[in-house]
């Protein structure tokens, strides 16, 4: 167990979950997790958001952030980014039994496709196929690397990459129309993650607006409505993306910051804390209470010190 670990488990006592609302006043939780690997742990967790916070939907959220709506004390969003197909069916099952509603951002270009992420293909070649990593850094930083170079470039290299995984795992799967049928029936909410996922920094002006415009058209004829809410891709903030989103009128953009988010904060560019859902409930407890980023920045300087 590492400090940060022993850290967190301190945390874990009413008083402290109290002390940590107390001191966040103003403040709401948004929770970024990603996929949903383990149906128990995840089940545990929101049973604990659902006894000590006030898990609310987008339009709460909108509403106190865009026009002073009174949010409850302990106010907490819960949102997925990717598009996971577990989500749907690790996750649902638990939300829609506790009541608790949740935005997923998906990636249109990506749903019923046989497409995984491209990220893991660099994930996958880099463990199982090293010897056929020629780009700077090898193996080890072939995914960080594939984020540096242009949109174009990246296309290429994972084109390159993606014959050398023979049966891609069950993992891998997207969503179909059937799980994001499940999703609205339980009444859970869709936001816009960009036709498929590019770094944005990443691609010229013409793309971006592409990516995020592509996406909100499907969305909309999909839903019937035009979406809400938008997350930006591995959080990387772009002002072109900000102009669009905006114009296209959406209520809410999300980052990924590992921050508490201020209720009078801009409305495009919210702060969401970092969640697994496989993790221990301790871990949940440690990031809700806000301290978490401190807590990494404790565990990081320890770290390097002892180097
Ligand atoms: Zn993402």
């Amino acid at each position: 167990m590492t400090l940060y670990d022993y850290a967190l488990k301190a945390l874990r006592s009413d008083a402290v979950t109290t002390v940590a609302r107390r001191l966040t006043k103003g403040q709401i939780r948004i929770l970024a997790y990603h996929g949903v690997p383990d149906a128990e742990a995840f089940d545990a967790q929101m049973r604990y958001l659902r006894a000590n916070f006030v898990p609310v939907g987008e339009g709460a959220i909108a509403a106190a952030i865009n026009n002073g709506a009174e949010l409850p004390p302990g106010a907490a969003w819960v949102t997925f980014d990717d598009g996971d197909p577990s989500v749907v069916h690790n996750g649902l099952p638990t939300l829609a039994r506790l009541g608790i509603p949740a935005t997923m951002f998906v990636c249109p270009g990506l749903i019923e496709s046989r497409e995984p992420f491209w990220w893991r293909i660099t994930e996958w070649v880099a463990a199982n196929a090293p010897d056929a990593v020629t780009t700077p850094g090898g193996p080890a930083a072939l995914t960080e690397f594939v984020k540096t170079v242009s949109d174009f470039d990246r296309r290429a290299i994972i084109a390159e990459l993606a014959p050398l995984v023979g049966q891609r795992p069950q993992s891998w799967e997207q969503l179909t129309h059937n799980d994001l049928a499940r999703w609205l029936d339980a009444g859970m909410a869709l936001g816009n993650h960009t036709w498929d996922h590019p770094c944005l920094d990443q691609c010229d002006h013409d793309a971006q607006v592409a990516q995020i415009t592509e996406a909100h058209e499907w969305l909309c004829s999909y839903l019937g409505a035009p979406p809400r809410t938008f997350a930006y891709p591995n959080g990387n903030f772009s002002p072109v993306v900000d102009k669009a989103v905006n114009e296209l009128g959406y209520e809410l953009g999300a980052l990924y910051d590992n921050q508490l988010t201020r209720v009078d904060g801009r409305r495009l560019e919210l702060s969401r804390l970092m969640v697994e859902a496989d993790q221990p409930v301790s871990r949940l407890v440690g990031v809700l209470s806000g301290a978490q980023p401190s807590l990494a920045g404790l565990q990081g300087k320890l770290a390097r010190s002892s180097n």
